[in-house]
């Protein structure tokens, strides 16, 4: 057997590896086992696995790995948050940021090697794409960060409690790898953490959000940005396909089944002049009056590539009283990271291109976002990957 060919324990799923071991003629307790040195305890050398059998673990040894991705970078900011960057086995390399905050940890994972949605202010989308992650690859994010923040069982650095998918890529059109990454994240017996504490950000994939329901119960984060169809498809591009009326429609639904006082959390990236006007905030207020919700404002934050700019302060101010005038629950989220290019919209980690758009954007030359220049038709790009398996490859 080749390597490449052996399974990774580290990415399968409470199901999927009880099956595995099931196969080899093993309890399913073995898993739990497995599962409890990989994630709780951070060991991946089999023959420290002293629970196990020595002939069993001899048999583990020769037929499976336990591969976390390859750790490349790190680089800590002055107030706490680090960014690590993650090679992955498609050859391009994504990042995750760590957001300490009170008792809470947040972690910021990657769900694929750029993106295809290509929203106009974002820096990843203008990177293009290259892979989904394995599930070993986002699950291994959370890995990485317990085992360089030394907060394995047993050691005293800062913890993990919260995973939000809000770095590189859209995780819903990397449906069946982003949900075996969350069985493991719940998982008492991995991560243990509460269904609350993990959000799935998106979009607005509709397919996606679709197959949330009954698949998962996890917090849900849908990326707004515009109070009507004209400029959100400006902003993002899938609005196309996918209109706010729908999306919101969806949104609700997912919500409605978890069937507790849960409620979604409207992300709206405040550009300069793009999507920032009082009237925005009121077309906002109508458009949510109805819809249960958590506002989140994002201040937009500016790389090179893009002539878009955050607004000031007191417009932020502005903009949020009208939503809280109006009886909505908004917060503003704070810019942490900033001096090591980790906010969010800054990840850009070095992807393969495989869709050339990168080269197209560069040749293209005049990149002056304000007049939706970069909002070309990847009309393909974006119903491939709309697909039901949600590669683009
Ligand atoms: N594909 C997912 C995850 C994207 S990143 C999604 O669209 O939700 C998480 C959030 O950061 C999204 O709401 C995204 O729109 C926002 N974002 C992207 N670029 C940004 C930028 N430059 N400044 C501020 N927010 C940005």
């Amino acid at each position: 057997m080749s390597t490449a060919a052996k399974p990774n324990l580290i990415g399968l799923n409470p199901v999927k590896l009880t099956a595995l071991l099931e196969s080899m003629g093993e309890k399913p307790y073995r898993a739990r086992q497995i599962m409890r040195w990989v994630h709780r305890r951070g060991v991946l050398d089999f023959s420290a696995m002293t629970d196990i059998g020595k002939t069993f673990r001899e048999r583990l040894a020769r037929e499976t790995v336990i591969a976390p991705p390859q750790l490349a970078s790190r680089h800590d900011a002055d107030d706490g948050c680090v960014k690590w960057i993650i090679g992955t086995a498609s050859g391009s390399a994504v990042e995750m940021v760590y957001i300490p905050e009170g008792g809470r940890g947040t972690l910021c994972v990657s769900s694929q090697a750029g993106c295809i949605l290509d929203c106009s202010f974002c820096a990843t989308g203008k990177q293009g794409f290259d892979s989904n992650l394995t599930s070993a690859e986002i699950v291994g994010q959370v890995w990485h960060a317990r085992r360089e923040l030394g907060s394995f069982e047993g050691g005293d650095g800062p913890p993990v409690t919260n995973v939000v998918f809000m770095g590189m890529g859209e995780p819903l059109l990397n449906f069946d790898n982003v949900m075996d990454a969350v069985d493991l994240m719940l998982s008492d017996y991995a991560y243990g953490l509460s269904k609350r504490r993990v959000t799935i950000s998106t979009a607005g994939v509709l397919p996606g959000l679709e197959r949330m329901r009954g698949r998962t119960d996890v917090s849900l984060a849908v990326s707004l940005h515009a109070p009507n169809d004209e400029l959100r498809s400006e902003l993002v591009p899938l609005n196309k396909k996918y209109p706010i009326a729908e999306l919101l429609e969806a949104t609700g639904k997912y919500m409605k089944d978890l069937g507790e006082s849960r409620e979604p959390l409207i992300e709206y990236t405040l550009i300069r002049g793009v999507n920032d006007h009082r009237q925005h905030a009121r077309e906002l207020s109508v458009l949510l009056q109805d819809f249960s919700c958590k506002v989140n404002l994002i201040p937009f934050n500016e790389f090179s590539e893009v002539s878009y700019r955050r607004p000031s302060a007191s417009s932020i101010g502005n903009f949020r009283k009208i939503l809280q005038d109006a009886g909505l629950i908004v917060t503003v989220r704070t810019t942490r990271a900033d001096g090591v290019a980790a906010a969010c919209g800054q990840l850009t980690g070095a992807v393969r291109d495989q869709t050339r758009r990168r080269e197209r954007f560069l040749r293209r030359g005049e990149s002056d976002a304000s007049n939706g220049g970069l909002i070309h038709s990847e009309k393909s790009d974006t119903r491939s990957a709309a697909g039901p398996r949600g590669t683009a490859r």
